[in-house]
Order: C-alpha cells, then sequence, then structure tokens
C-alpha cells in the first residue's frame, strides 16, 4: 500500500519508520526543506517516561492568575480573538481536576513505558548517535508544601510502576554536585528532590536526521518543501493531497502535522483539541573547563529543564521551558529567551561559559502540539483511510516511538499493545 506520512516532525518519521518496517511503500511530505526543524528541533531532550502527569492538574488554576501579572512567568496568555483558543482555554479548565488527571496519567504511563521499551528495542538495533543516555533525572522543589505534594504523588506513582524515591537537599547535593555551588540560586532556594533513576535524555534533532537516512536506506522517499494545501475526498476517503506544485494520489494518509494539524483537519469536518503552546530553549555548548550537569534537572518552581547533552566535543546544555499561549507564531522573542538564559545563569552559574549572551546560545522557540487533557490523539477519522497521530504536547519525544508502532498496528489491523481509551478522536 502507499502511504503518505503528512509532516516530518518525530511523530512523522517514527509512523514512517514502523509503516516502512511493516512492508508499506511510503513517502512523507513536509513544507520545510528538512526533517525536524519545527517543534522536534531543541525541546527539552527529555525521555520522561515517569513524568506524565499533564498540565492540567487540579492545583493548576489557583497558580495562573500571579502568573498572568508577571512578565517572566513560565506560563503567559495572549488572549486573541479566535474561538479556537477560547474553546481549548475552557477544556483545559475543565480537565483541572484530581480524577480526570489522575487518568489521564495512568493512560499516558501506559503508553510512555511502552514507547521506552520500544526505545531500548530501538537504539539496541540501531546505530544512531543522538546523544542518548540513561542518567535520571531529579525534580526539585522549592517548597516545602510543594515537596510534600510530590511525595504525596509518589505512592499513586509507584503504584503504577513508576521507580522514584524522595531525596533530601543533602542527597540531591550528592547526587549532583554543582546543586552544592554557594552561588547556585537554585541550590540554595531548593528543599528536595524526586529522583526517577530510569529517565533518559537524547537530541530529538539528531535522532530525527539519523532516521531520516535509515528510512532512505529503507526506500521511503521525501517530499521536502512541499506545503499541503488541502486533502481532497469524495465520500468517507482522501483521494489526494494537494500542494501548489500539484495534487498527489495517496492509497492512505497519517496526519502527524503537530500544531498544525487542526489547520489542515478543519476543512474535511473534523476538529481537533489542538492548540499551539509556545516554548523556549537555549543550548549552551561545551566548553574546556566547565563542569557539565551529570544528570537532567527540573526546577519545578520555574518550570524549566536541564538536560546535558552529549556530544562529540564534549556535553552542551540543553535548557528549555516557558508555555505562551500566543498562536501560531514561533517567532523568538529576545525578552523570552534572555529570561531562560538568565535562569540558566542563576541556576548553574559553573555548568556553561555564559560570557557570550544569549544570542551565543542557539536559541529557539518551538509550538508544542497541546490537547487540553494532555492525551494524544491517535488513530482512525472519519474518513477511512486518513489516520492521525498528533497532540503530543510537552511529551511528543518521549511518545513518538510507542505513538507510531501504535499507528502501524491499527493500519495492519493487529490490536495495539496499548489499549486506546483515551487517545482515539471521540475521547
Ligand atoms: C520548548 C519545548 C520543549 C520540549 N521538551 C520536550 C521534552 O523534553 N521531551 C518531550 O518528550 N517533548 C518535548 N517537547 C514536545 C515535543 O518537542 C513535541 O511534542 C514534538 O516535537 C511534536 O512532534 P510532531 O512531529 O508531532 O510535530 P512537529 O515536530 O512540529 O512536526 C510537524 C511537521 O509538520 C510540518 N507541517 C505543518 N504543516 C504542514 C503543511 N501544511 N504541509 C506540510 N508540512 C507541514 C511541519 O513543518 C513540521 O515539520 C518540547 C516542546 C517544546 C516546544
Amino acid at each position: 500500500m502507499h502511504i503518505t506520512v503528512l509532516g516530518a516532525g518525530v511523530t512523522g518519521l517514527t509512523t514512517a519508520w514502523y509503516l516502512a518496517r511493516d512492508g508499506h511503500q511510503v513517502e512523507v511530505v513536509e513544507r520545510n526543506q528538512g526533517v525536524a526543524l519545527e517543534a522536534s528541533f531543541a525541546n527539552g531532550a527529555q525521555l520522561s517516561y515517569s513524568y506524565v502527569a499533564p498540565l492540567a492538574g487540579p492545583g493548576v488554576l489557583p497558580k495562573v492568575p500571579p502568573w498572568l501579572l508577571r512578565r517572566d512567568a513560565p506560563l503567559r496568555f495572549y488572549p486573541a480573538l479566535d474561538l479556537q483558543q477560547w474553546r481549548w482555554l475552557l477544556e483545559f479548565v475543565l480537565a483541572c481536576n484530581r480524577g480526570t488527571s489522575d487518568l489521564t496519567t495512568r493512560r499516558l504511563l501506559a503508553l510512555s513505558f511502552y514507547s521506552r521499551a520500544l526505545m531500548h528495542q530501538f537504539v539496541s538495533e540501531e546505530n544512531i548517535d543522538f546523544g542518548y543516555v540513561r542518567n535520571g533525572k531529579l525534580v526539585l522543589f522549592s517548597t516545602g508544601a510543594d515537596f510534600d505534594g510530590a511525595r504525596r504523588l509518589l505512592d499513586f506513582q509507584r503504584s503504577l510502576g513508576c521507580e522514584q524515591n524522595a531525596l533530601d537537599r543533602t542527597q540531591c547535593i550528592a547526587l549532583e554536585p554543582l546543586l552544592g555551588d554557594p552561588l547556585s540560586a537554585l541550590g540554595s532556594r531548593f528543599v528536595g528532590g524526586i529522583h526517577t533513576v530510569s529517565e533518559e535524555v537524547g537530541d530529538c534533532y539528531r535522532f530525527c536526521q539519523g532516521l531520516e537516512i535509515r528510512l532512505r536506506e529503507m526506500g521511503v522517499t521525501f517530499r521536502f518543501d512541499t506545503r499541503v494545501t488541502r486533502l481532497e475526498t469524495r465520500g468517507n476517503r482522501v483521494t489526494a493531497i494537494d500542494t501548489p506544485a500539484g495534487s498527489l494520489p495517496t492509497d492512505l494518509c497519517v496526519m502527524t502535522l503537530g500544531a498544525h494539524s487542526p489547520i489542515l483537519a478543519r476543512p474535511l469536518g473534523i476538529r481537533l483539541p489542538i492548540y499551539p503552546l509556545k516554548g523556549y530553549s537555549v543550548t549552551l555548548p561545551p566548553q574546556p573547563g566547565i563542569t557539565a550537569l551529570g544528570i537532567s534537572i527540573t526546577d519545578a518552581m520555574r518550570k524549566v529543564v536541564y538536560a546535558p547533552l552529549a556530544g562529540a566535543d564534549g556535553n552542551s546544555l540543553r535548557v528549555a521551558g516557558m508555555a505562551d499561549i500566543a498562536g501560531y507564531s514561533s517567532e523568538i522573542e529576545a525578552v523570552r529567551v534572555k529570561q531562560l538564559f538568565i535562569e540558566a545563569e542563576r541556576a548553574f552559574p559553573a555548568a556553561a561559559d555564559y560570557t557570550q549572551g544569549p544570542d551565543a546560545m542557539q536559541p529557539w522557540a518551538g509550538l508544542r502540539p497541546a490537547t487540553p487533557k494532555g492525551t494524544p490523539i491517535l488513530g482512525a477519522s472519519p474518513y477511512d483511510n486518513l489516520y492521525l497521530n498528533s497532540g503530543h504536547g510537552a511529551l511528543g519525544w518521549t511518545l513518538a516511538l510507542g505513538s507510531a508502532r501504535i499507528l502501524a498496528d491499527l493500519i495492519k489491523g493487529t490490536v495495539p499493545e496499548v489499549p486506546l481509551d483515551g487517545f482515539t478522536l471521540r475521547g
């Protein structure tokens, strides 16, 4: 069967990977000139298999008003005359309760553990260097109340198979000596942390670049610089994919357009509850004489993640965070980059060379394809030969392989290994 994968982010490429392995003839259509140049480019690098709790949690709403008043808040809202934005926000607010959040966490953990097993299989079979390492993750809390709350969640997380431990300050510093640096603002303010030994990191972009080479070797073709403008349909089938260069015939297509999926789905009468949550990263290059972080760190108060990324010439430091509800522009706002840079410099002054300022730090912004509840949308659509794999929010790198295998299984007619409850278009 000739299958067209729309979009060459990490979701599209992993989908193409399993489809090609299942023997299909696959073509990937992408508007950019290469793979993974949008949300999958310089994300937080975390393969965060145990930290999947959705943003829509029971404690989030009270924090929102103070955040909205601060210019340097981790979450910023730019109201627009956009029905999709307001509808998404309403559904988000309705999802901010313990019952929905626990159910979503349960479902996402099943998908993330499956993705982890597939990642382990992938790295044991394929020789792609993407700085992949299992170095664990430490989430740090800065108030006693927040740390107590995290400790209370441990039992719930453990009951679902997460291996996590609560550590006091001394134990955290023993694990990551840079936290003992007297000049570290994060080091002086945190009260304790949750350590997950099984978490991993990897550079999503390098993974995608390596995967593209493997896909080409397997006969997958790429049509870059090709914007999909419309899907042509007849009855309940997609018959062709319209692009400025002409119309492409297809037997079946999979929509993996990230935050842009709703734009092409809408004219087909499909409402995808996906809205962009813009985030930022800076990447501090390796420097001689700099002590790299040994473990991934999340500053829970500031909502910033720090990941050491192994490369040929040493470890760079990827710093990512912020969630701006600001429409579809991925323009890099200098003020947000500067905030992230200052945050990193204060948190880990000895872990990088900050003398050249934010512009030398490879600033980047990307759009997380977020659903209100935090669950991606996988599987069938109202059209017999159109499948969906979109809406992975802040976890698209983590969940890529599992979501892709599920999609390929559905197309093959095999029952997926993870139940689809909560992941389908109908919820
Ligand atoms: C700051 C930040 C930090 C993050 N950190 C992490 C993390 O640590 N761990 C994690 O698991 N996830 C993280 N994420 C989330 C993760 O990066 C995304 O969920 C993931 O990259 C989404 O992949 P995707 O392939 O679905 O979308 P994308 O990578 O955006 O790919 C969609 C592709 O579709 C193409 N496209 C769109 N419209 C068209 C069209 N009309 N025609 C043709 N092509 C089109 C785009 O050009 C793009 O290449 C982070 C995201 C951000 C922004």
